[in-house]
């Protein structure tokens, strides 16, 4: 499924100076429209309703977690090509927030600059646009269909979040050829030098731990980054 064409960014936060810092930079900085629903359950109607370009959901929200919010839009047909970036107040929040199987695409934790949240807003939106190619790649018993979204491992359905799709993509279309975590970083996320590399590992933790036996295909290259084996 393509992304959606909005420009619309829907936040789903209760305290108010948040949604006012982000309401104001957003606007300003990236000429984006933006709508607000301060709790689970309107966040849920209104992206339904909406179908917004992105959503900016907080974790900790009245009536419904922001864990259940994203786990029901990604689950959703509808809905789930649209890209969500989790706030989180907790760093130990991290790993289930980008590792549900529906997970969100990105998160940003609490406290965090305008500046920031708008270079991650638009990387996301870049992203979302699609620059990889739409043909089928197949290495070993893994087989990646862009222009479905769809992954199998010895023609099993595997579910990816986006990320570890576009992880795996780059990789299959680089095969042999060593990718450093910047590199991957820039062309995952879209954003230089702002987040840990360490982020790249954790994905690709995940990516493995879903293909299974198929995944002993990416090699680390110790201290510098990925690849996925030759042949
Ligand atoms: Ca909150």
């Amino acid at each position: 499924m393509t992304s959606s064409p909005s420009n619309r960014i829907l936040i789903v936060e209760d305290e108010q100076d948040v949604v006012d810092m982000l309401t104001l930079h957003l606007e300003k900085a990236g000429g984006f429209a933006v709508s607000v629903a301060t709790d689970g359950a309107a966040g849920l109607k209104k992206a339904r309703e909406e179908l917004p370009g992105l959503v900016i959901l907080d974790l900790m929200l009245p009536k419904m977690p922001g864990l259940e919010v994203c786990k029901l839009l990604k689950t959703d047909g509808a809905t789930r090509h649209i890209p969500i970036i989790m706030l989180t107040a907790k760093a130990e929040e991290i790993d289930r927030i980008v590792g549900l199987e529906v997970g969100a695409d990105d998160y940003v934790t609490k406290p965090f600059s305008p500046r920031e949240i708008v270079l991650r807003v638009k990387a996301i939106m870049r992203r979302g646009k699609g620059d990889i190619t739409d043909e089928k790649m197949t290495f070993g018993t893994i087989t990646v269909d862009p222009s479905r979204h769809h992954v199998t491992v010895a023609g099993k359905k595997v579910r990816l979040t986006s990320v570890e799709f576009k992880l795996l993509s780059m990789l299959m279309l680089r095969r042999g050829r060593v990718q450093s975590r910047d590199r991957l970083l820039n062309e995952v996320w879209g954003y230089e030098s702002l987040i840990d590399t360490r982020t790249v590992d954790t994905h690709v933790r995940r990516l493995r731990k879903k293909l299974g036996k198929a995944a002993e295909a990416i090699e680390t290259v110790r201290g510098f980054g990925y690849r996925l084996r030759e042949g």
